[in-house]
């Protein structure tokens, strides 16, 4: 998990990109942590320490848990088509509780969409 950190900061720096902080939950679902997705306590954290409001914060991932973390913890949620996100859409999506605030192709689909202008 480490190494794929470090692949990922480095893909992210030379894209331009830089990352505060990364959280991860090292626990199993038996050990009922605060932290596994979809709980929020790896939102909360990430709130608390760099000063987020998470009504105005987005969560991207590729898994529904994802979107259920986000909005739980009042975010908005996106999912990627990379990764499981296609897989997770096309055979799942119609079962969700709660849908995505948009679906991206990739990571760059869902930035540009997070930066649009609104108004
Ligand atoms: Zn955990």
């Amino acid at each position: 998990m480490h190494a794929v950190h470090e692949v990922m900061v480095r893909q992210l720096q030379q894209a331009g990109a830089r990352l505060d902080a990364i959280y991860y939950c090292p626990h199993i679902s038996a050990d009922s942590c605060d932290c596994r997705k979809p709980k929020t306590g790896m939102l909360e954290r990430a709130a608390r320490e760099h000063a987020l409001d998470l009504l105005r914060s987005f969560v991207v991932g590729d898994r529904h848990a994802d979107i259920e973390l986000a909005h739980r913890g009042g975010a908005k949620g996106v999912l990627v088509r990379t990764g499981y996100g296609e897989g997770e859409f096309l055979w799942n999506a119609a079962k969700w509780q709660t849908q995505p605030d948009f679906v991206a192709a990739d990571l760059a689909d869902a930035v540009n969409w997070i930066l649009r202008p609104t108004i």
